[in-house]
Formats: structure tokens, sequence, C-alpha cells
């Protein structure tokens, strides 16, 4: 039985990384989920405060990417959305597992380095047990599918880790988690493309960008050095990556677009992709506008998720707990 389990961190506006790497796969296994199956998607409120973020607007932040999962088409009719901190037995395993797993599993992730790195002062508990938490977003409902971007990949081969832990010292109770990658499991960022576009270390393309911005960022995107619109990710990463991004959003293939602009100039390029991107975003900006206008709806949405997401969750802790005696 496939049982699908992501989510994203409201810790700014989600990026098209976000939607080629994993949203576009959270539709399509949604659509694919079938009658008993199950697929939860949530906005990660309480991985959000592992990073700098702002009381006064979190909130608005929250509920904004729940909105943004809507217009990029979560049907609330095959899928719940849920907000984590709305199903506290997401933390109370995580505590469990924090009881499981080894300090040296957690310290040497890359993305609790890249965290530290960017924002040194906040080099506390909640950011190095972040993968812990994950773990328990997963394993809560028994997900074992799980679509998310290549950056994600040590997060869950930790699950596992945990997982198989977890029944080694209590008894069989977790299966196997399987990470689902799209073609575009990593959109590098436009300024650097030795880093992945993220939504707290680099300004990416916003899904709710309007055209003009969305042009000016494409027009200011760094490029190599040559003239040659040509796909070769090791020598030239920064083309390739616009290129990519390009493919992924117009359907056509890498090999098409080369020829398309053999002899022609990287401006040339680059403003054909930006009118690509602003076509490929018109429908999600109108439903996001249509939404912003009913904030009702979409409260409505994520409590009735959230009502049934803790009875699914309080099974599986239930387990949990009478096999460690916790009865
Ligand atoms: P932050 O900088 O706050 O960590 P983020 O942009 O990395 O933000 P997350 O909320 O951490 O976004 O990740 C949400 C999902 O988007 C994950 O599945 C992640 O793998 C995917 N993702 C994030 N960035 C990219 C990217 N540049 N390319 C492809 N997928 C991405
Ligand atoms: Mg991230």
């Amino acid at each position: 039985m496939t049982k699908v389990f992501s989510g994203m961190r409201p810790s700014g506006k989600l990026h098209l990384g976000n939607y080629l790497g994993a949203i576009k796969n959270w539709i399509e296994l949604q659509n694919k989920v079938s009658e008993g199956e199950q697929s939860i998607f949530a906005v990660v409120d309480y991985h959000g405060i592992t990073t700098p973020f702002d009381p006064k607007t979190y909130h608005e932040q929250v509920m904004d990417v729940a909105l943004d999962y809507l217009a990029a088409g979560v049907d609330p009719d095959k899928a719940l959305l849920i907000r984590q901190s709305k199903v506290p037995q997401h933390t109370e395993l995580a505590w469990i597992f924090n009881t499981i797993t080894p300090v040296s599993w957690l310290d040497r992730l890359p993305t609790y380095k890249e965290q530290l790195a960017k924002s040194p002062k906040y080099n506390h508990m909640g950011l190095l047990d972040y993968p812990v938490l994950m773990a328990a977003d997963i394993l809560i409902y028994k997900s074992n599918l799980v679509p998310v971007g290549e950056d994600q990949m040590p997060h869950i081969d930790l699950t596992n880790e945990i997982a198989r832990k977890f029944n080694s010292m209590f008894g069989e109770t977790f299966e196997p988690v399987k990470a689902q990658m799209t073609e575009g499991a990593r959109i590098m960022s436009l300024q650097d493309p030795s880093k992945k576009m993220s939504k707290t270390r680099d300004e990416g393309i916003a899904l709710s960008d309007s055209p003009d911005e969305i042009r000016k960022k494409i027009k200011k995107a760094v490029t190599d050095s040559g003239k040659e619109i040509e796909f070769n990710p090791d020598k030239k990463p920064a083309i390739s990556n616009l290129i990519t991004i390009y493919h992924l959003l117009s359907d056509k293939e890498i090999k098409d677009i080369e020829k398309m602009y053999e002899g022609k100039s990287y401006a040339d390029f680059k403003s054909d992709l930006g009118e690509v991107v602003v076509d490929f975003l018109k429908p999600f900006q109108a439903k996001y506008a249509e939404l912003k206008n009913d904030p009702e709806y979409v409260l409505s949405v994520l409590t009735k998720s959230e009502e049934m997401a803790r009875i699914l969750a309080s099974s599986t802790l239930k387990e949990v707990k009478e096999k460690m005696g916790l009865k």
C-alpha cells in the first residue's frame, strides 16, 4: 500500500526548485493514489522555527505555503494538507526517536553544516535534531514514499536508519521508506550554480513573483564563459541549469533547445526563458489570487485534514508506546 508524505518549511516563498523538485511529484502521486492509500502534505512549521524567523509574520507565512500547495494543485479531496504543529504526535514521536539516535548520525549531515554556516548563532538542539523530527513526520503515518528533492536524500537515509534501529530494539514496526525524485531534483541558484536554489540561502524565482520580477531575475542570472547555449552541467553549470528549467517548463527536449539557440546570444535565450517561466506560472498565479481572497476555505481544508491526521498519527504512537512499555 502506498502512503505518501512530504513537507516544506514555511521559511519563505516557494520557488521553482520546490515546485520542480518536489510539488510536481506530489501532484502526480496524489492522482495515482487509489482507495485506501494515503497522501499527506505538510507545512512543517516546527522545522521552520529552526532557522531565523519573524514571529509577527510567521502565521501568515505558514498560511501562504498552504495556499501555494493548493494553487499548485494539491487536491483536498485526494490528499491531507496539514500544519505540522497541529498534529502533536509528530513531536512526541520525535522525542522517542531522540532517545535512540546517536548525535554522531546528525552532526555530520550537510544540511546542518550549511544552515550553521548561514546563521552561526542558531547553533541549537533544534537545528541538529531537525532530521529526527523529519523521520517522525514520515514514520508517524507509516509512510513509505517521500517525494523530495535530492538534498533530502541524507534525511531519508537517516529515517531508515532510525526505523531499523527502532525495529531491532522494540520489534518490527516500521517499513522501509523510499524517496521519489523528479528530473528537476536539484534546480541550482541563479546567482551561484554550485548551490541549489533555496528559500533561505539564495534569491530564487518565487512561484508568486510578478512577470517583471521573473524577467529581471532571469536577465540577471549568472552565465558561464563562452557564448554557446550548450547543456554541459560540469563545464557550464549556469547555462545548463537555465536550459533544465526551460526544458522542464516547456516540455521541449534539451537537444531541441540547444538547436533552437544555435548561433543566438545568451540575451536572446534569457529573454525567451523569461516568457516560458511567466507563461508556465500564469495558471498557478491565477489560482493563488483566487484563494488569497478566501482564507476561510484554506483554513477549513487545513483543520479538516489535521483532524484526520491526528487520528492516523495517534494509532502509530499508541503502537510505539505499547512496544516500549509506555502503556
Ligand atoms: P530552506 O532554504 O528554508 O531549507 P528550501 O528551498 O531548501 O528552503 P525546503 O522547505 O527545505 O526548501 O524543501 C522543500 C522541498 O523542496 C524538499 O523536498 C526539497 O528537496 C525540495 N527542494 C528545495 N530546493 C530545491 C531545489 N533547488 N531543487 C529541487 N528541489 C528542491
Ligand atoms: Mg531546505
